[in-house]
């Protein structure tokens, strides 16, 4: 097949493309409840101030919001939103009409742009967010000519406009905080992409040379040895032949083990290949570099790797080298890899070095 013919997505996010999942429903089911909590609070402070409308559109707004949460539940997603969204609309609007704009209703919206920009369902964020701004102007237009319909003492609108810059303030952050987590969980996952190999969690090729390259520089500034041991499974088809690929990718997994526990904190471990392992030993010398390969070498051959109840017997080939302060990591990758031929050539189950 000839791989350069398959299509690279693009990098940049596509327009309409939606950051939503399944942690955004889970929020949103927990902000319903919180919401409806809030609305229970506010039926007490609209009791206190006399205000039997605007108790009573809490009252509603609960049933709403109960309601939202009932729909999460029962995966009617996009219905719970369009409720949701009716709630906040609707809510502000009633509010700002009954008791005058002066009460703060109006900033509940503005949480909306974040959420909207952020979701940008199907591309659309740049006209909802106009929407919502027309909404929000007329909105301010109709309570300049009606004047509040319920009016309240001006001191009672000047305690629920407080109450309303304090919770959106606190909404605002909280808001802040969950997009920032899912940012920061979504570069973690593509760190482990980009770096990790995913059966067996060492380091993949290109994040061993960037690795390696520090270390190495760092082994050569002080002067000291550094060494690389590559290793290979021998007869791995077999295993698979014989136990089937999931009994082999345990294996590949076991093997990764042995190798992490037999290495020491600053060596530098990767899955080279298939069943091919990559070690680089700063301040190791060969003879140790050798001890250390030799001590794999026999902990594998030993001990059957006990992989789904079934003890398989495997044995590993090696090649060591040290790499000289004058040439580059590949010239020396290459060195380890013609000492492990020299192994496999020579019977298999041993430690060459070149
Ligand atoms: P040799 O001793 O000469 O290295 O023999 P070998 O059978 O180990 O070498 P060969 O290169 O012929 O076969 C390597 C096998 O490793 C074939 C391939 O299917 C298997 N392999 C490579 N990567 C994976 C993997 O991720 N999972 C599993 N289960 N097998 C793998
Ligand atoms: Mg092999
Ligand atoms: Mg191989």
């Amino acid at each position: 097949m000839n791989t350069t013919s398959i299509p690279i997505p693009p990098l940049e996010p596509q327009r309409g493309s939606s950051l939503v999942g399944k942690a955004y429903w889970v929020m949103l089911q927990r902000v319903t409840l919180i919401a409806a909590a809030i609305d229970v609070g506010y039926i007490l402070l609209f009791m206190g101030l006399g205000s039997r409308p605007l108790a009573i559109v809490n009252f509603l707004s609960i049933a709403m919001y109960l309601g939202a949460y009932r729909l999460i539940q029962k995966r009617y997603n996009a219905a719970a939103l369009v409720l949701i969204w009716v709630e906040v609309l609707g809510h502000a609007a009633l509010g700002s009409l009954l008791i005058g704009w002066d009460s703060g209703f109006h900033y509940y919206l503005l949480l909306f742009i974040p959420a909207i920009v952020v979701a940008n369902t199907r591309g659309y964020a740049a006209p909802m967010v106009l929407a919502l701004l027309a909404y929000y102007l007329g909105l301010q237009a109709l309570c300049s000519h009606w004047g509040p319909l319920d009016p309240l003492p001006v001191r009672s609108v000047q305690v629920v406009n407080w109450m309303h810059i304090c919770l959106v303030f606190a909404m605002s952050a909280a808001l802040a905080a969950v997009y920032r987590r899912t940012i920061l969980i979504a570069g973690s996952r593509l760190r482990k992409q980009a770096t990790q190999d995913p059966l067996t969690s060492l380091a993949n090729r290109s994040h061993f040379e960037a690795l390696a390259a520090h270390a190495l520089a760092r082994s050569q500034r002080d002067g000291a040895p550094v060494t690389l041991l590559l290793c290979d499974a021998d007869l791995f088809k077999r295993i698979n032949d014989q136990y089937g690929h999931a009994v082999g990718d345990a294996v590949l997994v076991a093997i990764a083990n042995v190798l992490a526990a037999n290495l020491r904190d600053g060596d530098v471990l990767a899955r080279w290949g298939g069943e091919e392992f990559l070690a680089l030993m700063p301040y190791c010398p060969l003879e140790a570099a050798c001890a250390t390969a030799e001590r794999i070498r026999a902990a594998i051959a030993q001990a059957p790797l006990d992989v789904a109840q079934a003890p398989i017997a495997l044995t590993m080939s090696f090649g060591v080298t040290q790499v000289r302060s004058t040439e580059d990591l590949h010239t020396a990758i290459a060195r380890a890899d013609k000492a492990l031929y020299q192994s496999k050539n020579a019977g298999r189950n041993q430690v060459s070095v070149a």
